[in-house]
């Protein structure tokens, strides 16, 4: 049966704009001779109500869990009553994919299954030995700033594969790949950055070093610049503007 949240005006519409998304991903993994089921749609609530998020989890195409990112802990913490039980069910799953203070771990933790931004070992210790302490495990990712632009976050790139090596090496933590935001530039730039991050991927999953194995997950992509990030293998797309409107 049908959820009753499926025929408001709301849900048609954000149906209609998640089914355009994945009708984009699609062809840009067609193109680049890549099989769509191979990349995930991460959905960037941040400004969104919980009502809008939860409306947006009910329209998503059912068969997987959902992928939430929040940035802010603050909203991550309001919001996660409204996410649980969904979390709960295994219909939505919570990322973080905003910068994460050491002294905000304990909140963060308590929702997210997964944070995308580790970008020090400071940060990387801090969630290992809160993790290790509550006897879990938490997905990781590095965060890497590829365009070297000074306002974003993020290890660079030389320093990617030594950081994610030292995280891979902590208890209570799952290395499972790699995130960046795309350059403001011009194409080829942005696309370059993509590629980069792959190459880092490639080079510490094939380097075998312990805890890298599972190291596989490319976050890169949103609205402005998804297909590029799908055609340099990009596995999750993080799209808020696109599903959402202009914040
Ligand atoms: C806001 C945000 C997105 C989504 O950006 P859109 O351009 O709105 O699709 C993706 N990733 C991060 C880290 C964000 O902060």
């Amino acid at each position: 049966m049908p959820s009753p949240l499926t025929g408001t005006p709301q849900a048609v519409a954000l149906r209609a704009r998640i089914d355009a998304v994945l009708a984009r991903v699609d062809d840009a993994a067609r193109a680049a001779g890549r099989d769509p089921g191979e990349v995930r749609l991460l959905l960037a609530t941040k400004t969104q109500d919980a009502a809008t998020v939860l409306a947006a989890v009910a329209a998503a195409p059912g068969g997987r869990p959902v992928l939430v990112g929040e940035n802010r802990v603050q909203e991550l913490v309001a919001k996660a009553p409204a996410l649980a039980p969904l979390v709960a069910d295994e219909r939505c799953e919570v990322h973080l994919i905003g910068h994460l203070q050491r002294n905000k771990v304990n909140q963060a933790l308590a929702t997210a299954s997964c944070v995308q931004t580790v970008d020090s070992l400071a940060l990387a210790t801090a969630l290992a030995s809160r993790c290790a302490r509550d006897g879990r495990v938490l997905d990781v990712m590095v965060q890497v700033n590829v365009s070297g632009e000074a306002t974003k976050a993020g290890v660079a790139p030389e320093d990617a594969a030594g950081l994610a090596h030292e995280v891979a090496a902590l208890d209570g933590l799952r290395l499972t790949g790699f995130m960046t935001i795309g350059a403001r530039s011009d194409d080829a730039h942005v696309r370059a950055g993509f590629a980069r991050l792959r190459t880092i991927r490639d080079d510490v999953v094939t380097g075998g070093a312990p805890g890298t194995a599972d190291a596989r997950e490319l976050s890169m992509g949103m609205t402005g610049d998804l297909e590029l990030a799908v055609a340099e293998g990009a596995t999750i797309v993080r799209v808020g503007t696109a599903v959402f409107g202009p914040r």
